[in-house]
């Protein structure tokens, strides 16, 4: 079995989503075996999206995903990462993601892309620590 890190970001949640997007997640098979609704510390978004620092879109990355609250969840399951990436579709709404997708069915623009999935079993555990410090020694 794997785990993952999901956020299901601020723009989703003001949306209305969080019900349908956990229930894709439950659908599908994974397990919730964290869940937590915060606004995120610039600390914590900072790390979290540390490998995009030197990019254009990050200041205002940050702006958005500490912009009202979010929903933090980690997943378990066989194959986990893969899965719930399958489930978001791909990162840009309308060029990457297919219609059945969360992004594809409910999105427009590639910032407010409405999840986050762990992209590797090594994001995943530095994602856990940092958003479910409690969980990640379990
Ligand atoms: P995530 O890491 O949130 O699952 P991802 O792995 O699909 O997304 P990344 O390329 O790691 O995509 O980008 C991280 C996040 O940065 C995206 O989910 C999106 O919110 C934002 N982002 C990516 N590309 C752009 C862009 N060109 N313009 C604005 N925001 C972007």
């Amino acid at each position: 079995t794997e785990r993952t890190l999901v956020l299901i970001k601020p723009d989703a949640v003001a949306r209305g989503y969080v019900g349908e997007i956990l229930s894709r997640i439950e659908r599908k098979g994974l397990t919730i075996a964290a869940l937590d609704l915060r606004v995120a510390s610039e600390e914590v978004a900072g790390s979290h999206y540390a490998e995009h620092a030197e990019r254009p879109f990050y200041p205002s990355l940050l702006e958005f995903i500490t912009s009202g609250p979010l929903v933090a969840a980690v997943l378990e399951g066989p194959r986990a990462i893969a899965a719930f990436r399958q489930l978001a579709g791909g990162t840009d709404p309308v060029d990457k993601a297919l219609p059945g997708t969360i992004r594809g069915d409910f999105g427009l623009e590639a910032q407010q892309n409405l999840v986050h999935g762990s992209d590797s079993v090594e994001s995943a555990e530095r994602e856990i620590a940092l958003w479910f410090p409690a969980l990640s020694s379990i």
